[in-house]
């Protein structure tokens, strides 16, 4: 037994972790109430080695959003604008494609797409953006649209959402995005995202996918009103339905970003809330084998501590990223895959480039590093690292 478990008051739960046995949401809770973090951090550990050994992930991608325009106005979102607020931006199906040639060259293998819900695009603009992409490259996995986006899309189509989505997977799409989840407990759901899909129809949307043989990840926002039962709650709906499915492919927690939004709450959670969350995320959700700490943000930094506290995940490259900048998330928008590698190989793990079902592409256990890319090649990372 780790020496920080055995002076923990959290030491009569090694024992379930070491065989693998579930936690009840009373022992998630329990953890999540506990001040001791390094036995937290250990107990997290002895579970990600269990299902990663000693490796740790990222992936080279490339976020777009094709427009931040947005018929909804949940409370905590600082992304998206009506059509008369003077800052909001669309793209052409040409400018996106644009920016994943760009990409491309860059090596990226998957693109990461979102947006608010338009008023106006019709479907055909989703689906011919998908063909586009696909047809500059059919290898680039497109990894698009949150379970809102989805029942948008089906509205537009005046179709099913199953149906929506076949059509969504005909047209090129490879995996859903997790975003959206916030917390699903209705009360605070109200609180932040009103308007929202409920906490059901967001996991129909993704049981529905998962039926068409897609996969997924999904995310937690935590850190802002809700309550620790409330993530607790969140992470057991989530649970259920990888029972029943086995189609999340991973789990994201995302940390609340307080700026230049409506939701009274002052500071992002801090590096204890963060740590915590991911350690009982990857004790409690016994049946996901990834759980990402998503640099952009938690900042590198504490991404990189997450990893010796149930994190095997350091998500992207990402590029250009506006959501969690708009709120606030300090850390730029790019993160060079060496630096990636870096993070990975000084929290003593052998970092595997991954791509979008977390399948291996490169295992990088030697000591060589890919070469930088060059930003005079690229005007996109070039303003990155400028503003980075
Ligand atoms: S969170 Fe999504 S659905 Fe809500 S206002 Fe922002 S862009 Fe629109």
């Amino acid at each position: 037994m780790d020496f920080f478990v055995q002076r923990s008051p959290l030491r009569g739960l090694h024992a379930k972790v070491a065989a693998g046995e579930r936690l009840s949401e009373a022992e998630a809770l329990r953890l999540l109430e506990s001040r001791d973090l390094n036995a937290l951090g250990a107990l997290a550990d002895c579970a990600r080695r269990r299902k990663t050994g000693d490796r740790a992930s990222y992936i080279v991608n490339r976020y777009v959003n094709y427009s931040n325009y947005c018929v909804l106005s949940c409370q905590f979102c600082a992304f998206a604008r009506k059509k008369r607020d003077g800052d909001g931006f669309e793209l052409t199906v040409e400018e996106v494609v644009d920016k994943a040639r760009e990409a491309l060259a860059l090596g990226i293998t998957e693109l990461h797409i979102v947006g608010g819900l338009h008023p106006s695009l019709p479907f055909e603009y989703y689906t011919g953006m998908l063909k586009a992409l696909k047809a500059l490259d059919a290898r680039l996995q497109l990894k698009c649209f949150t379970a809102i986006e989805v029942r948008h899309l089906a509205w537009l189509a005046k179709l099913p959402v199953a149906e929506t989505l076949a059509e969504l997977k005909r047209a090129g799409l490879d995996s859903l995005t997790g975003g959206g989840a916030e917390i699903f407990n209705p009360e605070v759901r109200d609180r932040i995202a009103r308007g929202k899909e409920t906490a059901e129809e967001y996991l129909e949307v993704h049981r529905a996918w998962h039926r068409l043989g897609g996969r997924s990840t999904c995310t937690m926002l935590f850190g802002h009103v809700e309550s620790l039962a409330d993530r607790v709650d969140h992470l057991a709906r989530l649970r259920a339905l990888q029972d029943e499915t086995r189609g999340f492919s991973g789990f994201i927690p995302l940390p609340y970003q307080p700026e230049n939004n409506e939701i009274p709450v002052r500071t992002p959670p801090s590096g204890f809330d963060a740590l915590r969350t991911i350690a009982v995320s990857r004790l409690f959700l016994d049946n996901f084998d990834h759980i990402t700490a998503y640099w952009v943000g938690l900042g590198m930094k504490l991404a990189q501590v997450a990893l010796s506290y149930g994190a095997d995940d350091l998500h992207g490259t990402i590029v250009e990223e506006h959501i969690f900048r708009m709120a606030g998330a300090a850390d730029r928008q790019f993160q060079p895959e060496a630096g990636l590698i870096k993070a990975i190989r000084e929290a003593g793990l052998t970092p595997v480039q991954r791509d979008t079902f977390y399948a291996p592409i490169k295992v990088w256990d030697g000591a060589d590093s890919p070469a930088s890319p060059n930003p005079a090649h690229s005007p996109i990372l070039e303003a990155n690292l400028a503003t980075g």
